[in-house]
């Protein structure tokens, strides 16, 4: 038995660090969002009980630390399956981006093995499960507009956005993100979103308040290390987008623009001076 999925890319409209939890865990509220930029996850069940990944990319690991075997290792063990899986994944989210790839393909792969394996969990268990895995895999469980809270855990749908567009930026730069939240003081925070009143416009689909009300708590620690985010995000700003920001913990920028005419200049523009650069849309609903 086979079945193949899409795996998108997310994005951060906001990433807000409430406090730290005793283990040194954020208490996070973020407002993340998917885009049409996505891996492509396929599984083909095996008689064996073998967990095999295959990944397009010549350089990710194929064992235990791809996070595609951990979730499909997590199902087999918990619910003592007896069967194993062959997990084949073309790769085009860039990796270590903070557009969270690497759960995406995990959450791809707890969806496809609960339909393959029969388990009848729902979405809400999956992602309980997901969080085992790394922070970003419940949402990337649900996959839509969402309020992320507690650990990574609380996903609250939030509906449809504003229409707009993407310019997608990723500088030739790999970020840790353990490595980023472990420099977070969120007693030093200067700049917060404005979580409730972004929910809001987004319920009213008014995309300048949207913007408005948009922060990345973490982008002065990740812009300390390499400046050159600031400066993509200044450079979509005098090319005309209606918003800029960091997406996770770096180093990936985006521009957001209302008009496809103007994020087309501006998709050209980047592609000048940068060789990771994407033209996208939010997934709708
Ligand atoms: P996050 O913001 O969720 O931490 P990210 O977008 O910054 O994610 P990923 O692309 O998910 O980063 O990769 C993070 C790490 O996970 C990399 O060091 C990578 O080697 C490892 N990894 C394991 N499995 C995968 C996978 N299937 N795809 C991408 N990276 C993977």
């Amino acid at each position: 038995m086979q079945r193949i999925e899409k795996a998108p890319a997310k994005i951060n409209l906001s990433l807000d660090a409430l406090y730290l939890h005793e283990d040194g865990e954020p208490e996070w509220q973020m407002v993340m969002t998917s885009i049409d930029l996505a891996d492509y996850v396929q599984i083909t069940l095996r008689n064996d009980p073998a967990i095999k990944v295959r990944t397009s990319s010549g350089f990710l690991p194929e064992d235990q630390r791809n996070l595609a075997y951990k979730a499909a290792h997590l199902l087999q063990h918990k619910y003592q399956i007896k069967t194993g899986a062959l997990i084949e994944i073309e790769k085009h989210i860039p990796v270590a981006a903070g557009l969270g790839g690497g759960s995406s393909d995990a959450a791809a792969v707890l969806r496809i093995l609960n339909e393959l394996w029969h388990l009848g969990l729902t979405r809400a268990e999956l992602a309980h499960l997901g969080l085992q895995i790394d922070s970003d895999v419940p949402y990337c469980v649900y996959g839509e507009t969402a309020l992320v809270t507690g650990k990574g855990d609380q996903i609250r749908p939030l509906g449809g956005l504003p229409n707009f567009w993407l310019v997608v930026v990723k500088p030739d730069i790999s970020v840790s993100t353990p490595r980023i939240v472990r420099a977070l003081d969120c007693q030093q925070i200067k700049q917060h979103p404005q979580t409730n009143a972004l929910i809001d416009a987004i319920r009213t689909d008014d995309l300048t308040a949207m913007i408005q009300n948009m922060a990345n708590v973490l982008t002065p620690i990740t812009t300390a290390r390499f400046p050159v985010i600031d400066q993509l995000c200044d450079r979509l700003l005098q090319f005309g987008a209606d918003g800029a920001q960091m997406s996770g913990s770096g180093p990936t920028v985006f521009g957001i623009c209302r008009q496809y005419s103007r994020a087309q200049r501006i998709y050209n523009s980047m592609s000048g001076f940068c060789s990771e650069v994407y033209l996208v849309q939010p997934l709708k609903p």
